[in-house]
C-alpha cells in the first residue's frame, strides 16, 4: 500500500516524500504545482498534478492507488498574503481540505496526518507554549489551518477517520544531499531573504519592527529544520497506524532566537556583512513564539537532530548557494 503526500512538491512536503522513500514507503504525491515545483519531486514517487479542490482528480487517484494513508500539505501558507487576501486562505485550505476529506470518506481512507502551525495560537498567554494553550489567531493563516483541524475533529467523530495535526513553528534549512531546499515564489521567510544579501540578489534585509516587546525588540521565532519536520510526519502516520488516537503535536526546538540574532547567525555563517535596515512592522506578527515539543517527544518518541541555529544556517546557505534561483534554471 502507498502514502499519498498532497502538496509533496512543495517545501516541507518534498522533504517528507525524500524521508518516507528512504524509509522504503511507497510514494504517491500530489500537487497543483502554482507553489511546488516539478523538480522537487522524489523521481522514485508516482506523481499526479491535480488540485485538492477538484474532487473529481481526487476520486480517480483514490480509485487508481492502494492509499493506506495521507498526509497533507497542500495549503497556502503565507501570513501577510492571508491579511491581504483571506478568501483564497478560506477557499484553498479549508475548501480544499474540506473536499479532500470528502474523497477520503468516500473512498474508506481513514487516516491523515497534516500541517497546522503555531499561528494558531495567536499571541501566547506563555512560552513555551503547549498544545492545550489558547488558540486565538491573529491572522487569517493561522484560522484557517485551526478551522481544519476542528473539521477534521467533527469529521473524525461522524466518519471515524483519524488524524494528527502538527502544528510548526518556523520550518527552516534544506536537505543534506543538496538536491532539495526551500524555494518560494516571492520568497517572503526571513532565512531565505537574508541569504538573497550574500547570495547578491538583493543590498539588504529588513526586519520588521523593532518595538515589540521582546529583549532586543525584533520578534522571537523557534526555528526548526525541515528535515526534523518531515521524520516527525512519519512517526505520526506510524502513531496512526498502531491505532492512535486524534492528536495535536507541536513542533520546535524550544529555543527562540530573535529576527536580529538570526541576521548575527547567517553573518557568521556566510562571512557577509549583511546589512540590515529596520522598516514597519508586518500584519498579524506575534512579539514571540516558541514551542514546547515534549508531547511530540514523548507520544511520538520525536528528536530533532539539528538543534543549533548555526547547522540550521549552514544547511540552508548550502542549498541557497548552490540554486540561486530556487528550482529555476
Ligand atoms: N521577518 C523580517 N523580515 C523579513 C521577513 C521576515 O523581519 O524580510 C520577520 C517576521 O516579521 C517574523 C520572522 O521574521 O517575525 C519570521 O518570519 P517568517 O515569514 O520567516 O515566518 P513566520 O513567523 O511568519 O512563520
Amino acid at each position: 500500500m502507498a502514502i499519498l503526500v498532497l502538496g509533496g512538491a512543495g517545501y516541507i512536503g518534498s522533504h517528507t516524500v525524500y524521508e518516507l522513500i528512504d524509509a522504503g514507503r511507497d510514494v504517491v504525491v500530489a500537487d497543483n504545482l502554482l507553489t511546488g515545483f516539478k523538480e522537487a519531486v522524489h523521481p522514485k514517487a508516482r506523481f499526479y498534478q491535480l488540485d485538492i479542490r477538484d474532487r473529481g482528480a481526487l476520486d480517480t487517484l483514490f480509485q487508481a492507488e492502494n492509499i493506506e494513508g495521507v498526509i497533507h500539505f497542500a495549503a497556502s501558507s503565507q501570513v501577510g498574503e492571508s491579511m491581504s487576501n483571506p478568501l483564497k486562505y478560506y477557499d484553498n485550505n479549508l475548501y480544499g481540505t474540506m473536499v479532500l476529506l470528502q474523497s477520503m470518506v468516500a473512498h474508506g481512507v481513514d487516516k491523515i496526518v497534516f500541517s497546522s502551525t503555531a499561528a494558531t495560537y495567536g499571541e501566547p498567554e506563555s512560552v513555551p507554549i503547549l498544545e492545550t494553550d489558547r488558540t486565538q489567531p491573529t491572522n487569517c493563516y493561522g484560522e484557517t489551518k485551526l478551522s481544519m483541524e476542528h473539521m477534521m475533529s467533527w469529521v473524525s467523530k461522524a466518519h471515524g477517520l483519524r488524524y494528527v495535526a502538527l502544528r510548526y513553528f518556523n520550518a527552516c534549512g534544506a536537505h543534506a544531499s543538496g538536491k532539495i531546499g526551500e524555494a518560494h515564489n516571492p520568497e517572503t521567510h526571513l532565512i531565505p531573504l537574508i541569504l538573497q544579501v550574500p547570495n547578491g540578489q538583493r543590498e539588504k534585509i529588513s526586519v520588521f519592527g523593532d518595538d515589540y516587546p521582546t529583549p532586543d525588540g525584533t520578534c522571537i521565532r523557534d526555528y526548526i529544520h525541515v528535515t526534523d519536520l518531515a521524520q516527525a510526519h512519519i512517526l505520526a502516520l506510524n502513531y496512526l497506524m498502531k491505532g492512535g488516537d486524534n492528536n495535536v503535536f507541536n513542533l520546535g526546538n524550544g529555543v527562540g532566537f530573535s529576527v536580529n540574532e538570526v541576521i548575527e547567525v547567517a553573518r557568521a555563517v556566510t562571512g557577509h556583512p549583511i546589512p540590515a535596515e529596520v522598516s514597519p512592522r508586518r500584519a498579524g506578527d506575534p512579539a514571540q513564539l516558541i514551542a514546547s515539543s515534549e508531547k511530540a517527544k514523548s507520544v511520538l518518541g520525536w528528536k530533532p537532530q539539528y538543534d543549533d541555529l548555526n547547522t540550521i544556517v549552514s544547511s540552508a546557505w548550502n542549498w541557497h548557494k548552490a540554486h540561486p534561483h530556487g528550482y529555476e534554471k
